[in-house]
């Protein structure tokens, strides 16, 4: 099986690449940002745990998306692997990934980051808030927070990956169609 996690800041267009690399590829799309979004709407206990922390711009306990990811690793047939969008977020949830991984003899196979300056993030996210009227798009303060976690909690992971070698950026500036053929051509070396 293979493991690729889509990796880079929010606004960089993981969602909207993470589509067509799964169809490319035969994988699973696991977005933890999505899953999370369908717990609220289902208005199950997860849901509500995570509500109030999505839409201060703060992450979820680590145990509850990891929990998550397990579940959909165990419960999923017919793919050739997987595409982690938005997960790992944090180094211990990168450290859980690997051992849950290393259990039954598999390993990331490659870390796929979408990378976009700064000044690019507020654009784009300013941008897809009128697109798709996500509740944490609409308030610069939520925003900022997002931008300010994914820097403090996030960023650290381009180290961890880049020391045991998995770690592959692309330049995220330029049109959709150019962005997804750097990933294709990066993702046929896998
Ligand atoms: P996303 O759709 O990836 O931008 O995620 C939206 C929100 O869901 C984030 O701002 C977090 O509050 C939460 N979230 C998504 N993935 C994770 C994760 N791996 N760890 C913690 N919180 C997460």
């Amino acid at each position: 099986m293979k493991y690729y996690i889509l990796f880079g800041p929010p606004g960089a267009g993981k969602g909207t690449q993470a589509n067509a690399m799964v169809e490319k590829h035969n994988l699973c799309h696991l977005s933890t940002g999505e899953l999370l979004r369908s717990e609220i709407a289902a208005g199950t206990p997860l849901g509500l745990q995570a509500k109030a922390l999505i839409e201060a711009g703060s992450l979820v306990p680590d145990e509850v998306v990891e929990g998550m990811i397990e579940a959909r690793f165990k419960g999923t047939e017919g793919v050739d692997g997987f595409l982690l969008d938005g997960f790992p977020r944090t180094i211990a949830q990168a450290e859980a990934l690997d051992a849950m991984l290393e259990k039954d003899g598999e390993a990331v196979t490659a870390v796929v980051s979408i990378m976009i300056p700064d000044r690019m993030i507020h654009e784009r996210i300013a941008h897809r808030a009128t697109i798709e009227g996500r509740a944490d798009d609409a308030r610069p303060e939520v925003v900022e927070n997002r931008i300010r976690t994914y820097h403090e909690k996030t960023e650290p992971l381009v180290d961890f990956y880049k020391g045991s070698g998995r770690y592959h950026e692309i330049d995220g500036i330029g049109t959709i169609d150019e962005v997804r053929e750097r990933i294709f051509t990066l993702m046929d070396r896998f």
